[in-house]
């Protein structure tokens, strides 16, 4: 075993025993805790350099566990990999420079032309423009299919089936996806899985457990939390896909700076008490959206009239504060009305921070598969306010959209 995985268990005890709220408290270094320091140090260096002339040359057999160029990795880097890993209960993890390059990487590490890769319709919008502008020119055949499609997916596999990519729930419309029907066809298959993670985190779900070869998640969101830092990581579900991993990052060039993933480790430390706010408060704010009469319904799986909500509770351990909201419909002028004065929410899109943020969201153009619900969808993440400020700040944003109708109505009507 070598020293940079970081294990928070002594001799003797069982590591699956410590919850996942212990690991997130306890896992670091083992220099750091040999120094009495509870958070790894920021280990910043480019060369590395080393005391014999046998070392120096034998140093790259140590791209996968030990620390040979700042390119791939310093203590820093290899202590969050570590603390990933135990939450993902995986083998070990590749940090990477943002979330898109966690997507990226791990497509780059599995295929090459002629290849053939499934995609699930509902990914993220940059994994979609990459299959669809990087791969497909790379000369691999791209399809998508629906999030519903369970086991009935061994009959979209071809013999140069080499990838499933899955994400879910699905991103702006929440759609969930049956990952151990899925990775059972993929496992007898020889297919490999990737799914991105990014929503639950593993506090919430995770993939390896449920036959995923890969999971990738943009620390940027949740596992950050503080919305000043973009990170990636890729948990490998054992040695062989580790490898293929690490070397398409150091191929690549993907590198993280060591200041980035202490500020990653730090986020991880509240990561269970965020979480626990960012679910409470968004079901608060549902429970509010859900009485408006101007709402359709609401896109979240945790809520038991979902029609995802049977696989959620069946393999999730709780929801995070993203959620959608389908509207009856909203003029350029109501949108304007509505997003334009708002106090507390934030126009913003990237998620998972202490803020609230709440956004239009057009799915339309980026599925090809499954229909696209009627209205408006507007994309709320709830952040950490007090909801009584949230609903002070909704009820206003609601008021002026009624009145700008009732001004219409009242035109048209005399
Ligand atoms: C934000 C996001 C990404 C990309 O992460 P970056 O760090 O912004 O590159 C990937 N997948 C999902 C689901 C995301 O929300």
């Amino acid at each position: 075993m070598n020293d940079h995985r970081s294990r928070v268990t002594g001799p003797g005890q069982d590591e699956d025993a410590l919850s996942a709220r212990t690991r997130l408290i306890h896992s670091g270094s083992s220099s750091a805790k040999a120094a009495g320091l509870l958070n790894p140090p920021v280990h910043r260096a480019s060369t590395i350099v080393y005391e014999t002339v046998e070392d120096y040359i034998g140093r790259h057999s140590r791209l996968y566990d030990g620390v040979i160029y700042g390119l791939y990795g310093t203590e820093t880097a290899f202590a969050l990999a570590g603390a990933i890993t135990e939450l993902e209960r995986g083998y070990d993890t590749v940090v990477t420079s943002s979330g898109t390059a966690a997507i990226s990487l791990s497509f780059s590490a599995f295929l090459k032309a002629g290849d053939h890769a499934l995609i699930i319709d509902t990914v993220y919008r940059s994994t979609r423009r990459f299959c669809d502008e990087v791969l497909a020119g790379y000369g691999i055949e791209i399809s998508y299919f629906e999030p519903e499609i369970g086991g009935g997916i061994a009959d979209l596999i071809r013999p140069n089936t080499r990838v499933i990519f899955l994400e879910s729930p699905g991103s702006l419309t929440f759609e969930m996806a049956d990952i151990p029907a899925i990775t059972a066809v993929a496992r007898a298959n020889g297919i490999v899985t990737m799914l991105d993670n990014t929503w639950a985190t593993p506090l919430f779900f995770r993939p390896i457990e449920h036959g995923v070869d890969v999971s990738i998640s943009a620390a940027t969101k949740y596992l950050s939390g503080h919305s000043d830092v973009m990170l990636g990581t890729m948990a490998a579900s054992n040695e062989e896909v580790f490898k293929k991993l690490k070397d398409a990052a150091a191929r690549w060039g993907n590198c993280v700076s060591a200041d980035d993933c202490y500020l990653v480790h730090r986020g991880l430390r509240t990561l269970d008490v965020r979480l626990e706010r960012h679910q409470q408060n968004a079901m608060t704010l549902i429970e509010w959206f859900q009485e408006q009469p101007e709402v359709d319904h609401i896109l979240y799986p945790a809520l038991p009239s979902d029609p995802g909500h049977a696989i959620w509770k069946r393999d999730f351990d709780g929801a995070s504060g993203l959620f959608g909201v389908l509207l009856d419909g909203m003029s350029g002028p109501e949108s304007s009305a509505f997003f334009n004065h708002l106090s507390h929410f934030k126009l913003g899109a990237s998620w998972g921070g202490f803020e609230s943020l709440m956004v239009p969201a057009w799915p339309a153009p980026v599925r090809s598969c499954i229909p696209v619900p009627e209205g408006a969808l507007i994309r709320v993440h709830a952040g950490l306010e007090a909801t009584e400020d949230l609903v002070a700040d909704l009820e206003a944003a609601f008021g002026r959209l009624r009145h700008g109708r009732d001004a219409r109505a009242g035109h048209g009507g005399g």
